[in-house]
C-alpha cells in the first residue's frame, strides 16, 4: 500500500468552486472569492479582519513591515519551528532571535522574558502542530511593566501599542482553540498558512487575522493593509475595473502579496465544511493513533487537548522514547519501505546550512534537538481512512521492533 505523507483536499465541492471562478466570475486576480474566503475567515475565528495573502511567509513580512520594523530590531521566535519563522524577519533585515521551546514544542515564556532586550519588536509564537502555546502568559509578559518600559518605540504605531508585537505564527492552528477562543484571535495578529500541506489549502496562500488592542481599529487597519499588500496601491484591479474607477493612488511603499481569486475558490470550498466535516475527522485520525500508541510505552503521544488546549490535529508528532537520531533515522528507513510517507517536523534551524553559517548553535537549544531527534511525524489529512491508519500504525510498531531499540528504550526515554 502507498499512502504519502500528506494529500490536500480536492474534491467535487473544490472543483465546482474553481469552476465557478472560471466560468462565472471569470475573475483571476484578488476579487470576489477572495473577499468570501476573508469573510469565511471572519466567521470560523470571530476576528473583525482577516486578509488573504499569497502565502504566510509573505503576510508576516508585510506585518512585520506594518509594525516598522526593520534593521537592527530582534524578532523572538522559538527554535524549533519551520525556517520562514525565521526569514521573514531576516528578509527585512530584523534579527531572529531564538529561544528553546517546552516539552510540547511550544515556545518556553520563560526563556522569552531572558531574551527581551530594548531591541525587542516583536515576538513570534509558533502554535506547533496545531497546539495553542500559552497565551495567557505571552500576553501578560508584554504588557508588564518592566517590558513596556524597556520598549523603544521608533514610530507611530510602535508607539500607539508601546510593548512588543504578538504575531503568532498560526501557520498549523486554523480550528485550535485556547480557553475555548478560536486561534486568530489569542495575539494581536495571527497568521495562518494556506500551503498546500496545511488543514486548509489555495495551493499557496495566508490569512492575517487581525486582533489589534485599543485603540487600534482592525477594520481602518484591514483597510491599509488591503493596499500595503498591493503595492500600496489603493484600488485593486477588481474596483478599478468598475465602471469609473480608473483613477487610484499609492499611499504607502507596499508589497505584492495579494491572494489571487482562482486560488481563494480552493480554499473557500474547503473552509465551508471545515468546522462541520475537515477538523472532526482530522480529529478521529489522530485519536486513533492515539488510542493505538497509548498501548506502547516507547511511544511519547504529541500534545492534542488539555483543560484549556485543544489541537487542530496538523500533524501528528510522535517521539519514540530512548532512541537517539540514528536509531530514529533508520525506523524512518523501515516505515518508508512499507510505502508510507513519513516526515520529521523539524530539522531545528540551528541545524541548517544558513543558521550555522550565522552563528547559531544547536547546542543553545537543548530541548529543541532533544524533542528533533526522536521525531517522527504521521500522515494526517482528510480521506485517509481507518483502514489506512491502521496501516500506518503496523508500519511504525513493526519498524521500530525491526530496529531493535529494546534494551535502552526504558528509562532513558522522554
Ligand atoms: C508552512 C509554514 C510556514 C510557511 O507558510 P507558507 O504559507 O508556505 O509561507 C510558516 N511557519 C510554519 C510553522 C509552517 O509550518
Amino acid at each position: 500500500m502507498h499512502i504519502p505523507f500528506s494529500l490536500p483536499v480536492i474534491d467535487a465541492d473544490v472543483i465546482h468552486e474553481v469552476n465557478d471562478c472560471l466560468t462565472n466570475t471569470g475573475w483571476l486576480t484578488t476579487g470576489p472569492k477572495v473577499r468570501q474566503l476573508e469573510e469565511e475567515f471572519k466567521k470560523l475565528t470571530g476576528v473583525e479582519a482577516a486578509l488573504c495573502v499569497n502565502s504566510w511567509t509573505s503576510g508576516a513580512m508585510l506585518m512585520l513591515r506594518w509594525f516598522d520594523i526593520g534593521p537592527g530590531d530582534e524578532v523572538i521566535i522559538p527554535a524549533y519551528t519551520y525556517s520562514a519563522t525565521a526569514l521573514c524577519a531576516m528578509n527585512i533585515g530584523a534579527i531572529p532571535v531564538m529561544v528553546d521551546v517546552k516539552d510540547d514544542f511550544n515556545i518556553d515564556v520563560e526563556k522569552i522574558r531572558a531574551a527581551i532586550t530594548p531591541r525587542t519588536k516583536a515576538i513570534m509564537p509558533v502554535d506547533i502542530g496545531g497546539y495553542p502555546c500559552d497565551y495567557d502568559e505571552i500576553m501578560a509578559l508584554v504588557n508588564e511593566p518592566s517590558v513596556r518600559a524597556m520598549f523603544q518605540p521608533a514610530t507611530d504605531r510602535q508607539k500607539v501599542l508601546g510593548r512588543p508585537l504578538v504575531l503568532v505564527d498560526a501557520a498549523h492552528s486554523i480550528g485550535a482553540t485556547y480557553k475555548g477562543r478560536p486561534a486568530g484571535t489569542l495575539a494581536d495578529v495571527s497568521i495562518f498558512s494556506l500551503h498546500s500541506v496545511k488543514n486548509v489549502t489555495t495551493g499557496e496562500g495566508g490569512c492575517i487575522c487581525l486582533s489589534l488592542p485599543h485603540p487600534f481599529d482592525n477594520k481602518a487597519e484591514y483597510q491599509f493593509l488591503k493596499a500595503f499588500a498591493l503595492n500600496g496601491q489603493n484600488k485593486s484591479a477588481f474596483e478599478k475595473n468598475q465602471a469609473g474607477g480608473w483613477r487610484y493612488d499609492i499611499i504607502a511603499q507596499g508589497l505584492k502579496v495579494n491572494m489571487p481569486d482562482i486560488c481563494a475558490a480552493i480554499g473557500l470550498a474547503q473552509i465551508r465544511k471545515y468546522a462541520s466535516e475537515l477538523l472532526p475527522e482530522r480529529k478521529r485520525i489522530f485519536e486513533q493513533y492515539n488510542a493505538a500508541f497509548s498501548k506502547h510505552d516507547w511511544a511519547i503521544l504529541p500534545p492534542y487537548r488539555n483543560a484549556i488546549k485543544e489541537s487542530c490535529g496538523h500533524l501528528y508528532l510522535l517521539r519514540i522514547a530512548g532512541v537517539d537520531e540514528e536509531q530514529r533515522d533508520e525506523i524512518i528507513r523501515l516505515i518508508s519501505e512499507t510505502g508510507v510517507g513519513v516526515n520529521v517536523h523539524y530539522i531545528p534551524m540551528a541545524m541548517l546550512t544558513l543558521f550555522k553559517e550565522k552563528g547559531y548553535r544547536i547546542s543553545d537549544y537543548p530541548n529543541t534537538y532533544k524533542l528533533y531527534a526522536n521525531e517522527i511525524s504521521l500522515p494526517i489529512y482528510n480521506g485517509l481512512t481507518e483502514d489506512k491508519v491502521a496501516y500506518v500504525i503496523d508500519a511504525v510498531v513493526g519498524s521500530y521492533e525491526a530496529v531493535g531499540c529494546f534494551p535502552i528504550a526504558i528509562g532513558i526515554g522522554g
